[in-house]
């Protein structure tokens, strides 16, 4: 299966990747991974991605196609492969079936984790730190005692500015403008599943199955 994983930030996609390609057996591409991994490896590509990333600028498309597909032609992904964090865009998607063509393949789903965006803001914005000692909380999954108290040494919380709602809100806009014509180009080709990440890890999990044909609990 040769599948493509979707989702904002806050909507639970590392954690749905990790369990999905131990289930079904498939090298999990997270292109973060890859780049660190390009970069230490010291190819060609990896040296040139190195030298954007450097200047805080975004890796052009053509060195990130490049490096997926020096990737995805390696034999274990000959079977399948799951893509997370690629592609970003509909330039890249169009590369990406490219490639596959080339490689006389093509994707078998792509899988969209959706969760409303006010959820999503909830989930990203709830993260709170110990000015003391640096302890980390959630106001969600992981709340302090009392409030704005840090449990390990009685230092105040405090909310770091990249968590912060303005800073969130920008970022799922930024997130959601690169993607609609990703979702679009997929769904047009009919390999489009929504799944609903606004239910328990687990539930999420079942719905992931049910749209690769796959029977698990
Ligand atoms: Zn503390």
């Amino acid at each position: 299966m040769k599948i493509v994983l979707l989702g904002a930030p806050g909507a639970g996609k590392g954690t749905q990747a990790e369990v999905l390609v131990k289930k079904l057996f498939l090298p999990h591409i997270s292109t973060g991974d890859m780049f660190r991994a390009a970069i230490s490896a010291g190819t060609d590509l990896g040296l040139e991605a190195k030298s954007y990333m450097d200047k805080g600028q975004l890796v052009p498309d053509e060195v990130t196609v490049g490096i997926i597909k020096d990737r995805i032609s390696q034999a274990d992904c000959r079977e399948g492969f799951l893509l997370d964090g690629f592609p970003r865009t509909l330039a890249q998607a169009e590369a990406l079936d490219t490639l596959l063509a080339e490689m006389k393949t093509s994707l078998t789903a792509v899988l969209n984790i959706s969760v409303p965006a006010d959820r999503l803001i909830t989930r990203l914005t709830g993260r709170r730190m110990c000015r003391q000692c640096g302890a980390i909380y959630h106001l969600l999954y992981n709340a302090p005692q009392k409030e704005n108290v840090c449990d390990v040494c009685g230092g105040e919380l405090y909310q770091r500015s990249d968590d912060k709602e303005e800073t969130v809100r920008n970022r799922l806009k930024v997130y959601e403008t690169q993607t609609a014509p990703l979702i679009a180009y997929y769904q047009e080709k009919g390999l489009l599943h929504e799944i609903n990440g606004d239910q328990p890890i687990n539930e999420v999990m079942v719905e992931l199955g049910q749209a690769l044909g796959q029977k698990w609990s």
